[in-house]
Order: C-alpha cells, then structure tokens, then sequence
C-alpha cells in the first residue's frame, strides 16, 4: 500500500489543501492520504490557533466527498506536534512494505533542516513536494522527493483570516466549511459590525 501523510494546521482548510490532497493521491498513485491537523504546531508560535476541535471538524467536512482522504487524530492531545512522532505513529500501524509519503508545501519543506530529529523523518518517508508561489528550496542530499510543480495556488490560510475577519467571504473556502466558520463564529465572523 502507498499511504501519505498531509500535515498541518488547516486554520481554516482551504481549497489548495484539497487540490494537494487530490493532485498527489493522482500522480503518485497514493491509495490513502491521511490528513493530519496539528495540535500544537511548534512552528507557529506567533499566531494562537483555533481549538484543535474546530479545525479537525472543518477539515472533516471539507475532505467528504474525497475518497482517497481521512483526517486522522493522530496528534489529537500532544505537547508538540512534531512530524517524526506522527510518522512514527504511522509507521507503527502499517505492514513493513508499504510506502510512506510525507506531502508538504514547498514553504514548510524550506525549513526541513529545523525541524525536530529531521534526519530521522527524511530517512522514512518519501516527500512529495508541492510548489507554491515565491517559495524556493534545496533537497538535502539524502532526501528522497518527488515535485509537485503543476500545482502554483495563492492560497492560504492566514490571507483567508485576514479576510474574513475583514467580513469577507472568500471563495477559497469550501461552502460547507464557511457554514460551519459562520454558524460558531469563528475568525471574528461572530462579531457584530
Ligand atoms: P498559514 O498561512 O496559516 O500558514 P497555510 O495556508 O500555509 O496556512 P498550513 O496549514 O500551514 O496552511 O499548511 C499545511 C500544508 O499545506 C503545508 O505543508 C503547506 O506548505 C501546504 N500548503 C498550504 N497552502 C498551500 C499552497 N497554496 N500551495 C502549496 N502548498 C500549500
Ligand atoms: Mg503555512
């Protein structure tokens, strides 16, 4: 089996999730890929993010219809949500000769060599890498990574709460999701102008 894991903190998840979940499932033939909300994301420390809950029951809404798709709770509860522990979670769970992908963004994947034991993870994994505008980054030599360059989508996450605590709608965020977004308010949508 050929099973992927999608990180993140999908606060909120948007369009260009579900188009890397889709693309990457497509071109490297992925018979699952795990969706896996951060609890406590160690690299964004700047910006608090919404309850866990929330972006676990948005992102579940949004990956309905998709078959090859399943938000996972794997880092539901921990301290830090470093990738090696949730890989090695995976890992644990999976018969020994099935794959492991790991699909990134082009910007996070810049930042690889920060990460917590990422010797570690890059020896497990394969990465699939999906290009992103102005993002530009280096392989480390002994990283097995496989570009996603179709895809260039100017989208994410934090223009979107920009936006919608802006009071706009946008369009990047899947319906049913922004149902959910207005019906608890979240991002400041719950705020009388
Ligand atoms: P934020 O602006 O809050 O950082 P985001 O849109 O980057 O949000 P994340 O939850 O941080 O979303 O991203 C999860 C994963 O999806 C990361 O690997 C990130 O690089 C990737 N990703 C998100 N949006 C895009 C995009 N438009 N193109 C390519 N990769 C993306
Ligand atoms: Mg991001």
């Amino acid at each position: 089996m050929r099973l992927a894991i999608f990180g993140g903190t999908f606060d909120p998840i948007h369009q260009a999730h579900l188009a890397i979940a889709r693309e990457a499932a497509e071109t490297c033939r992925l018979d699952r890929v795990l969706l896996v909300p951060a609890a406590n994301p160690p690299h964004k420390t700047a910006v608090t993010p919404t309850p866990y809950e929330h972006r676990v029951r948005m992102a579940e809404i949004a990956c309905r219809g998709l078959a090859q798709v399943e938000v996972s709770r794997l880092e539901e509860g921990t301290e830090w949500s470093y990738s090696i522990d949730t890989i090695e979670k995976v890992r644990a769970r999976i018969a020994p000769d099935d794959e492991l992908f790991f699909v990134i963004g082009a910007d996070a994947f810049a930042d690889i060599r920060t990460w917590h034991r990422w010797q570690d993870v890059i020896r497990e994994v394969s990465f699939v890498v999906v290009s992103r505008p102005g993002a530009v980054y280096l392989v480390p030599p002994e990283a097995r990574v496989e570009r996603l360059d179709r895809l260039e989508l100017a989208i994410s996450s934090s223009e979107i709460r920009r936006q919608l605590a802006a009071g706009k709608r946008p369009p990047e965020v899947p319906a049913a999701v922004m149902d959910y977004i207005l019906d608890h308010g979240l991002y400041g949508t719950g705020v009388a102008a």
